[in-house]
This record gives structure tokens, sequence and C-alpha cells, in this order.
């Protein structure tokens, strides 16, 4: 059972129900967006402590079946939760826009997109210094120079850096250089990952797992807020189906269905879902129509010769159009509350 405070109540009334209602009880008290927790860890009388509780002045709400998600849900916080990445924020009005390579490859490739990226006004630079690749052949990344060479670059231009880390042994690493700390789909459900990402001080953008449902996703979200981190982005990034013509098939259902249950920033990335640069305008403008918070793509300056994920990466020229599209659609958005982008006009 969780017993979720008022707003504002002090510690001294929850030490008080704690040593008298719940005196018989196991508990454990927890704070999260500015309200306090108690859970009741051992099983309970409930009529009796229903009762009781809904009698004292201070409790907010009681969830008695507990959940596998509770702390990212509206029910638990009805409003939008922003997050402040130096002067950027993600979940506000604007909506963001993160990219970069798919992986860092050499220091002049960095700087060539950076610049290219910083000119058209984006600010969240990505590019993996740690990949996790399907074959142990391919390329791994160039870790802590890879790190190393974004932190310098995103210095020199105002920017900040959004990266993977893939594991516990290298997260502090990453942890040290990043603004955002990513994970990746395929470390969706590992839990000491995310244990380790609740106790970071850096806002975590995690990605759905290509076979994960909603359900999961948000539960390994509520592992995050949690263990420490209320900082959550969450990401979708297509879906593995019996679609072949698409590298994953993008769940543009989600972002509806994850507006209604919580409160945390969704962004997409179209560029994984796709598999193909030609696809990922189109599916970058559904998202922001269907209400994302923002879009990460994959940018580079020579994609046909890009280490990974060169197919579906945008050409510069491509980006262009990207942004000019979103931009435009978006602000009429936002103005009119209308989806005006979606009009052929803009194409
Ligand atoms: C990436 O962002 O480059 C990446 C590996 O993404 P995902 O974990 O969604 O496959
Ligand atoms: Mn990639």
């Amino acid at each position: 059972m969780i017993v979720i405070m008022k707003k504002g109540v002090k510690m001294d009334d929850v030490e008080h129900i704690r040593n008298t209602i719940l005196s018989r009880y196991n508990i454990e008290v927890i704070s999260r967006y500015g309200k306090i927790i108690l859970r009741i860890l051992d099983s309970v009388n409930e009529g009796f402590i229903l009762k009781k509780l809904n009698n004292t002045y201070i409790v907010d709400k009681i969830i008695k079946n507990e959940a596998p998600y509770f702390l990212v849900t509206r029910e638990f916080k009805s409003q939008d939760t922003f997050i402040s990445i130096g002067d950027i924020v993600i979940g506000g009005k604007a909506p963001t826009v993160i990219a970069g390579p798919c992986a860092v490859e050499a220091h002049d490739q960095i700087k060539t997109i950076a610049y290219f990226l910083r000119n058209h006004g984006i600010r969240l630079l990505r590019g993996g210094a740690y990949k996790p690749r399907t074959s142990p052949y391919s390329f791994q990344g160039l870790e802590i120079t890879g790190l190393k060479i974004l932190r310098n670059i995103a210095n020199e231009l105002g920017m900040y850096v959004v990266t993977e880390a893939v594991d516990t042994d290298s997260f502090g690493y990453v942890e040290k250089y990043a603004d955002i700390i990513q994970i990746g789909a395929r470390n969706m459900q590992n839990f000491s990952l995310l244990k380790r990402a609740g106790r970071a001080k850096k806002p975590i953008i995690l990605k759905r797992g290509f076979m994960s449902t909603i359900d999961e996703f948000l539960s390994a979200a509520e592992y995050i807020v949690f263990h420490g981190n209320p900082n959550v982005i969450l990401c979708e990034r297509g879906i593995r189906t019996y679609e072949r013509l698409t590298r994953f098939t993008l769940d543009i259902s989600a972002i509806p269905v994850l507006k209604e249950l919580t409160h945390l920033p969704i962004c997409v990335d179209p560029s994984h879902a796709a598999g193909k640069r030609s696809l990922v305008i189109p599916l970058a403008r559904a998202a922001i129509a269907a209400g994302a918070d923002g879009i990460m793509v994959e940018v580079h300056n020579d994609p046909d010769m890009a280490l990974s994920d060169g197919k579906q990466s945008l050409t510069f020229e491509m980006f262009e159009t990207l942004i000019s599209q979103l931009y435009s659609g978006v602000s009429s958005y936002r103005e009119k509350k209308i989806w005006t982008f979606m009009q052929p006009s803009f194409s």
C-alpha cells in the first residue's frame, strides 16, 4: 500500500502517523516531485488502515494495490514535468531537437556536425561514445576519447551533450562528460543500469525497448525515478513488428497514450524507427503532430561513410528541410492550436 501525503506536509506529521496508525508496519519513506510517500511494506488490514488514514488531514491519496509504477503517472503528479538543461527546457512550449551522428567517430567529424547544427540553432548534440552493437565486429565507439571530444566541442559552441551509457562500469565517465545520459533500447530493462541512472545527478533519456510494452517502458522509468532521479525523458524509437520495409515500426500511438498516463516529457527518435533516411522527415513531422515534446535525429556530414547507422542518417541538406518544416508548423500549432504543418503547403 502506498500513502501519498498532501503537498507541503511536514515531516513531523508524517512521523506522527508512522508512530501511531502505522506503528506496527515496516515503512519506507520517500519524497519525489515535492510529495512525501509512505510505502507500507507489509500486508495490512485494509479497512482499518484506510479509515484511520482517511480521517487524517494530511493524506492526499492511498494507492491500495501496489501498482508496477505510480511516481511517473498523472495520478501522482497531474502537471507536466519540465526538464531543464542549462537554459533549455524539455517538455515546455517549444519542441526540442536533439541531433548528431549515431557515433562519435573523430574530432573533426563531430566538429563539422556540431558547427552545422549550432548554426541552425540546435543546442543538444547527440553522439554515441559507447555503442551497443548487434555484432561484436561492428565499430564499438571511441569510449572516453569520444566523451572528451563531445564535451570539448559542446563547450566551445555552447551546446549540451546527449550520449549513451551502456553499462554500470562506464556510467560514471558518461555522467561526468554528458549533460543528458541516454539509456538505449537494448538496455531498457537492464535493472542495475536503471538503478544507477536513478542515482545520477543528470537527466536521463530512456529509450523504449523495441520489444517492450508501454507498461514495461513506464515501469523502467519508474525504476529511475524511484531510485532518486526525477528527471526522465521518454523516447519512443520504434518497436519490432512483422514489417520488414522499415527497420522498426514507429509506434505513433504510444505518444498520446503516454501523454495520458505520464507527466514525463516524450521525445521520438524517427531515425532508428525508419532505418532509411528518406523516411525520417515524415516520421518526425508525425511525431510532433501527435504531441511529442521533441525529436532526436541522426545527422552526418558524410552519411555514406558513417561508421554506424549511415543509411538512416540525414544529410545536412535534409536536416535543413526537416527543421524548417518543423519550426514553421510547430510555431503555428503552438499559437493557433491547429496542426497547420500537416497541410501540403509545408512540404
Ligand atoms: C542510438 O541512439 O544510436 C541507439 C543505439 O538507439 P537505440 O537504443 O534506440 O537502438
Ligand atoms: Mn544509431
